[in-house]
């Protein structure tokens, strides 16, 4: 592999990455033609009706106002968005909001101060769900076990699961105490799964993945996932993503809440305020695939104006050789592989045993040559 066509000139996806090739010019094909790769491209009349729709929304729930303790709940991670979102919903349209986390048990310090930092300065009511570590840890290690994907990194696989329990358990609380509205900070282009709102048949269902009914899972740790047959109809909330059609521009956003003080500088960085299990399940990623899923992320911010390449591939090239011997942010991997009674070398095994059955396992094995690992 010669270093000139490796990477993509415009951002930091390189040959070898799932669906990223690079053209003749240099530039990959993602950068050639986003909308195709990430985003559901919206036809622009929809996204004035909905716009339109989450004004009549908010005049709603103003016209409401003081006959509940609480006129919405926003799901509240620590993050960039969803601070963001909590000060467009508290400052701009002077909701009585109730913040709500979950902590899944790898939650970052960061996300954590992040929160404790907004919430004092918003002065809003936040409440933490906290449900035992095992529930979050077996929804991963089933995975773990389970990946056969040669096309979806393990990664992301997690991620929109773990996101649904996530969901789940924020709408409970929502229904719990007969809030309508449940707001979540999804960015525009976070649009794969929704488009501004979860629909209505979505939640008259119960959300217990099939899977969860095997004998690895417990009763008590089904139950914490949404199911519509716990509420009365009237008290199932409508939940939305507000930010898929407001206005959205990452850099704006970090300078918003850096400047009136809900987060302190530099902590938005999403490696920071994200869950600790990207170290861990990105290092299965990087030996099963040859690249870390946060390289494609961070490639999508780098196009969109929002972050620097330099700094970003310096970052990725020395992170990726590290993280594949589990010697980036170390504890962090340790802590994950104790929870789920592995070890390093099993993991590493595991992964390398499902690359073996790859068909693309000659280029992911030079990829990983290139870049020095060995393994
Ligand atoms: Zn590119």
């Amino acid at each position: 592999m010669e270093i000139n066509s490796f990477y993509c000139e415009k951002c930091i996806n390189h040959v070898g990455c799932i669906s990223v090739e690079i053209e003749k010019d240099g530039i990959c094909n993602h950068c050639k033609n986003p909308d195709k790769y990430f985003v559901i491209s919206i036809p622009s009349e929809l996204k004035e009706q909905k716009f339109k729709k989450m004004k009549n929304i908010i005049e709603k729930i103003k016209r409401n106002q003081g006959n509940h303790d609480f006129d919405c709940i926003v799901g509240f991670s620590g993050g960039k968005d969803s601070t963001y979102l909590l000060y467009l919903l508290t400052i701009k349209y002077k909701l009585n909001v109730l913040a709500v986390s979950v902590n899944s048990g790898y939650m970052s310090r960061v996300a954590f101060q992040n929160m404790k930092q907004t919430v004092e300065k918003l002065n809003i009511e936040h409440i933490i769900i906290e449900p035992p570590i095992e529930v979050f840890t077996k929804l991963y290690k089933w995975y773990i076990f389970n990946h056969n994907s040669n096309d979806l990194p393990i990664m992301k696989i997690i991620c929109d699961n773990c996101t649904d329990l996530i969901d789940s358990l924020v709408i409970k609380e929502a229904a719990r105490r007969g809030i309508s509205y449940v707001f979540i900070g999804l960015t525009p282009d976070e649009n794969a799964r929704y488009f501004f709102e979860i629909p209505n048949e979505k939640l008259n269902h119960s959300w217990i993945p099939k899977h969860w009914s095997s004998d690895f899972f417990k009763d008590e740790e089904r139950k914490w996932w949404w199911n519509h047959e716990e509420f009365g109809i009237k008290n199932i909330p409508r939940v939305i993503f507000p930010l898929h059609v407001w206005l959205y521009n990452e850099r704006e956003v970090i300078s918003t809440i850096e400047q009136h003080n809900l987060v302190r500088k530099g902590k938005a960085d999403p490696l920071k305020t994200n869950c600790t299990l990207i170290w861990a399940i990105g290092m299965y990623d990087i030996i099963r695939f040859g690249f870390h899923m946060y390289r494609v992320q961070i490639a999508k911010l780098i196009r969109q104006g929002s972050g620097d390449r330099g700094h970003w591939l310096q970052i990725f090239n020395r992170l990726e050789p590290l993280l594949a011997k589990g010697e980036f942010n170390k504890s962090q991997i340790d802590r994950f592989l104790k929870q789920i009674d592995m070890t390093k070398n099993e993991l590493i095994e595991l992964a390398r045993s499902k690359r073996k059955k790859d068909p693309r396992r000659e280029i992911i094995e030079r990829l990983l040559k290139f870049k020095g690992i060995q393994l």
